[in-house]
């Protein structure tokens, strides 16, 4: 084992709470807007009524058998409901519907990438369907707390892995990779900020060969950074408790982002204190073959697939293709450009992908932008590495030129005309100017001549400076070769 911490072995499962992308809640035709005034967004069945009944969203069962598909899972054709029964405030009816003896998906995985580039199957045990509570806000008045039901029967899908990550690397790089399928597929737009992405992180620790320890359960992490911090944190804590003969009892704890560390919050609660049992009100979910092959054929190419397709087609690098596909319009993005260039994949899709994952993602970092903000249509790339392979402009100037281009949205061969930038390429032109350059700095060519060859990078640049930067470099440093023997 390459992971063990101090002769430790740490075990992760991560459950983690897709908001489904649909415009209806599970039970009711309630809208599921983000940033709606509280409690706009409530039907009688959402605020458990006596006598309302659910009337079950489809659409959120057709996205979850697509995640399905997602994750390589197997798509149960019979499914239930099960009521899981507590009290909380912000649960009006005293219980959530969620599936917990027949889970739509079970026995999925996905793929992710270690530090070294070596893969690592993780197993998903299933994805199941549930409602999501309300919300209780306890920092408006000093004297009450209020509720807002707003998401009280939002659709969510729960995706739970086996204990098969090792590190929080491998947690942080799990959801990641989770959180690209699903976006892939759009079924959810998994964004953690607003809550539509929630991890419950699980952990324990034990000596290699040992049975699994007690695990302690992380609740509701919102992002990546917090999941790699609080896993951090959880290992060190029960690294110190087990050193010290203490044994780890298994409880749920909270994660606190502004001390760094996790904080015990209650005892953990088994499947047997909810009192599950099936709800009365729901048929099972049955599927055709039919339904579930229609869904089938609707699926996107997979974030895999797509890294695959890219290396052979485009010829560019493992760690190029894994930025680019990791956002699925940036992979669009970059096809396009592709597709518009005037050279074929083969000689401009390399540079291409240098010039979006160098200077275009700088541009929109900087500017703070997503991809579809940006002021200049996205082939203007491909216009302007056309003019570098043609070698109108030189790698240095089409820098220059992108600048330019971002500023005034202009195209890169109006500005290369514009700003007079064309590359120099007429040799006896070059010639000229380089036999000036060498005679007024001829004690230098003297000491280059008796051995100082370093000086030549000098050369270059007093000879590039008298060209205002536009000599074609080959060309620059071919002739100067000559020149100096
Ligand atoms: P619950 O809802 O009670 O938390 P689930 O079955 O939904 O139970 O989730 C259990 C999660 O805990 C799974 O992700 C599983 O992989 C993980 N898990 C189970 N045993 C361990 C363990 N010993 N150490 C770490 N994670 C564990
Ligand atoms: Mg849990």
């Amino acid at each position: 084992m390459d992971n063990l911490i101090k002769g430790w072995e740490v075990v992760i499962g991560l459950e983690v709470h897709a908001q489904i992308s649909t415009k209806s809640k599970l039970f009711s035709s309630s809208p599921t807007n983000f940033g709606s005034d509280p409690n706009t967004q409530v039907s009688f069945y959402d605020a458990a009524m006596p006598g309302m009944l659910p009337v079950l969203n489809e659409n959120a069962i057709d996205q979850a058998i697509k995640s399905g598909f997602g994750i390589n899972g197997k798509i149960n054709k019979i499914s239930r409901f099960d009521r899981k029964n507590y009290f909380y405030p912000d649960l009006p009816s005293g219980y959530q519907i969620s599936q917990l003896y027949y889970p739509i998906i079970t026995d999925g995985y996905l793929e992710i990438e270690l530090k070294d580039g070596s893969k690592k199957i993780i197993n998903i045990e299933r994805i199941h369907i549930e409602q999501d509570a309300g919300k209780s806000i306890h920092d408006l008045s000093p004297d009450f707390s209020y509720v807002d039901l707003n998401r009280s029967g939002v659709p969510l899908m729960e995706i739970v892995s086996k204990p098969d990550m090792s590190s929080s690397y491998e947690a942080m790089q799990y959801v990641k990779k989770l959180r690209t399928i699903l976006r892939y597929i759009e079924t959810s737009d998994c964004n953690m900020e607003r809550g539509n992405l929630r991890v419950d992180a699980n952990i324990s620790i034990r000596k290699p060969g040992e049975g699994f320890g007690n695990r302690v359960e992380i609740k509701n992490i919102n992002s990546i950074k917090f999941l790699g911090q609080a896993l951090d944190y959880e290992t060190e804590r029960q690294i110190i408790a087990k050193e010290s003969g203490e044994e780890i009892i298994q409880e749920t704890r909270l994660f606190d982002s502004n001390a760094g560390e996790t904080r015990s919050m209650r005892s953990k609660e088994d499947a047997a204190d909810y009192r599950y049992f099936p709800d009365p009100d729901l048929k099972p979910v049955i599927l055709s073959d039919e339904r579930i092959e229609k869904l089938m054929a609707t699926m996107p190419e997979l974030p895999d697939s797509k890294k695959e397709r890219f290396i052979k087609e485009y010829e560019i690098s493992e760690s190029d293709a894994n930025v680019l596909i990791e956002d699925k319009k940036i992979a669009d993005c970059f096809e396009k450009i592709v597709a518009s260039s005037k050279f074929s994949a083969s000689e401009s899709a390399k540079l291409i992908a240098n010039w979006m994952i160098g200077e275009f993602f700088a541009l929109l970092n900087k500017e703070g932008k997503d991809i579809e903000e940006v002021e200049f249509p996205v082939e203007y790339i491909a216009e302007l590495v056309d003019l570098i392979i043609d070698k109108t402009i030189s790698g240095k100037i089409a820098k220059t030129v992108f600048a330019e281009m971002a500023e005034t949205g202009k195209s890169p061969a109006s500005l290369v005309k514009e700003l007079g930038l064309v590359q120099i390429q007429d040799e006896s032109v070059i010639k000229s100017v380089i036999e000036k350059v060498l005679s007024d700095n001829s004690k230098q060519v003297e000491q280059y001549k008796s051995g100082k060859t370093q000086l030549f990078g000098f050369f270059v640049g007093q000879s590039m400076k008298a060209l205002h930067g536009k000599g074609n470099p080959e060309m620059v440093n071919n002739i100067l070769k000559e020149l100096l023997i």
